[in-house]
């Protein structure tokens, strides 16, 4: 691998070297190459990442730009200094080394922890996908925050993962599907139980009390972790499946009618097309489907021929189940609001694996569930603008919901209780948000560099595999590899790795469409969490190399 140093001895830049704005880009590309390494584009949203240990530490002297300093730096590169800031946060040891290639090259740092919000459609090209917005004051609970990612480290966290299977230390490539759960979600679950078990709201007493303020607070906890503006946008349902159902139905049959369109794209999960499908039935909408590549990427300008004044709603995936496709979610809803058109974003798969923002998304609607995010199952949240929640009817009716009840009529309390009839699963908040504090003082950003390496690798490794085809090979990608291997049973590769210890995924995973594009109706799916490491994907490889020839 070519090192930092050596790129910049060859070809030293300077900001004479480089007349006017064509070069403003090209600078910052060739910084973060050299800073990140192997050449990988800048504006990958998973932070491409050189381990923090390839770094030399400290950054040798010998790599300052001559005439380079912070100030000659912030005048040349417009955002530069908000790429350094990222790659300091990132890479603790990268920040040595930025500021041994232009000294004073780091502005200080922000007063309070920043916001990742995405760039603007249509940034320039070489610019991060991702900028540090304005710190904002928020009251953020105090974690053990990581310095340096460290998957040992963080799988002892994680008691489920350190048991053996047939004989064979458990590999866990069934992330998709549902991840495991830290000591900090499992003890403060059974806390839970243990002292506070109360309903909740309705009872003037001790427990009653502690028990409101414990879902409460998971529910701060998913404003916090989504950067919603107020926890009135936050409604707690079963999971990703539920809060589409709420969203199609209550917000679907309030606006759709004969000749409306909604919008989806061809590899969504079946839970983002059945709701949709029956409330077209029952409103007299239409599908309208967005079509897909070979690589399995969204084909944005069909997309954009897609929209019109009959769009009424737009629901896409950000990361795709079955193929690992991470969709440009801000050219999407920034083409649908182009249009006037509101959109939903199933963050399902890509709650686990990405910083989320939905202010700097502008999403109208957001949906993930807490088992993928290494909470607890059977709870998961909606996030909503206030004003399209306030103007949603509810969906199911019962206790909790309402502010007065006659035979008559009913008088309906606000959000998010509207959508809330019956007794929440309490407990499951309470899991949930120790989850979301905990995938917090890991650091999002950091598991997503930490991911794509890991990606690559297995990838790579898949790649040597006699006869086994990837489907999806996106190039913006994350976490999942799914693949067929000439003359084999998907079913029998599954049970043949299990056999190995290896837990991972045959069948059509939900998303029937998605793989029916690539000629498929199954598929063998790997798909890899933070706490998974080479090692694991090592034994993966080697168990697929073992399987019986037919
Ligand atoms: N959407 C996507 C992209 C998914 O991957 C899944 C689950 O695999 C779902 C929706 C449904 O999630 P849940 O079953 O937790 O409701």
């Amino acid at each position: 691998m070519t090192t930092p140093e050596a790129g910049f001895h060859q070809s030293p830049v300077t900001p004479a070297s480089l007349p006017g704005e064509a070069a403003h880009a090209d600078l910052v590309a060739r910084l973060a190459r050299e800073i990140y390494g192997q050449g990988q584009a800048l504006s990958e949203p998973f932070a491409p990442a050189l381990p923090a240990s390839a770094l030399p530490s400290p950054a040798p002297a010998s790599l300052a730009i001559p005439g380079l300093d912070g100030a000659a730096f912030a005048a040349l590169v417009p955002g530069g200094p908000d790429l350094l800031r990222r790659i300091a946060q990132d890479h603790p040891r990268a920040a040595s080394f930025a500021e041994a290639i232009a000294p004073g090259f780091l502005p200080a740092p922000p007063a309070a922890p920043s916001r990742l919000a995405p760039a603007a459609p249509g940034a320039a090209l070489g610019a991060p996908d991702y900028y540090f917005l304005p710190a904002e004051p928020r009251s953020v609970p105090v974690l053990p925050v990581a310095t340096a990612f460290d998957p040992e480290r963080v799988r002892k966290d994680f008691p489920a993962l350190h048991q053996s299977v047939n004989g064979h230390r458990l590999v866990w490539l069934d992330n998709a599907a549902t991840t495991h759960k830290p000591q900090s979600v499992i003890d403060a679950t059974s806390r839970f139980y243990a002292h506070d078990n109360s309903n909740i709201h309705r009872a003037a007493h001790t427990l009653a009390a502690r028990a409101t303020d414990a879902f409460e607070g998971g529910r701060e906890a998913v404003r916090r972790f989504l950067n919603a503006r107020s926890t009135d946008e936050i409604v707690f349902l079963r999971g990703t499946t539920e809060a589409i159902n709420l969203v199609a139905n209550a917000y679907g049959r309030a606006n759709f009618g004969p000749g409306d369109e909604i919008v989806l794209s061809q590899i969504e999960h079946h839970a983002n097309i059945v709701p949709w499908q029956m409330v077209a039935q029952a409103t007299g909408a239409t599908l309208r489907v967005i079509p897909v590549n070979d690589r399995g990427e969204l084909l944005l300008d069909q997309f954009a021929a897609l929209l019109s004044g009959r769009t009424k709603i737009v629901a896409v995936t950000q990361v795709a189940n079955a193929l690992g496709t991470v969709n440009p979610i801000p050219e999407i809803i920034g083409l649908a609001h182009a249009y006037g058109v509101p959109v939903l974003v199933d963050a399902a798969q890509s709650s686990p694996h990405m910083p989320l923002d939905v202010q700097a998304l502008d999403a109208d609607f957001l949906v993930f569930s807490g088992h993928k995010v290494f909470g607890p199952t059977g709870i998961g949240a909606l996030y909503g603008k206030k004003h399209l929640l306030d103007a949603m009817p509810p969906w199911q009716g019962g206790g909790h919901m309402i502010e007065d009840v006659t035979f008559a009529r009913t008088v309906y309390r606000g959000v998010p209780e509207k959508f809330e009839a019956g007794t929440p699963d309490i407990g499951g908040a309470v899991g949930l948000g120790a989850a979301l504090d905990y995938l917090q003082g890991v650091g999002l950003p950091a598991i997503a560099a930490y991911e794509h390496g890991l990606l690559d690798y297995a990838q790579g490794g898949l790649a040597e595999i006699r006869g086994l085809r990837l489907i999806g090979t996106a190039h913006h990608k994350a976490s999942v590899m799914s693949f067929v291997i000439e003359g084999q049973e998907n079913a029998a590769i599954a049970q043949h790795l299990d056999r190995h210890g290896i837990a991972v995924r045959a069948g059509h995973h939900c998303a029937l469409p998605a793989l029916r594009r690539f000629g498929v109706s199954e598929s063998v799916r790997a798909s890899l969490a933070f706490y998974n490491t080479r090692e694991d994907v090592d034994v993966f490889l080697a168990a697929l190399r073992t399987l019986p020839r037919r």
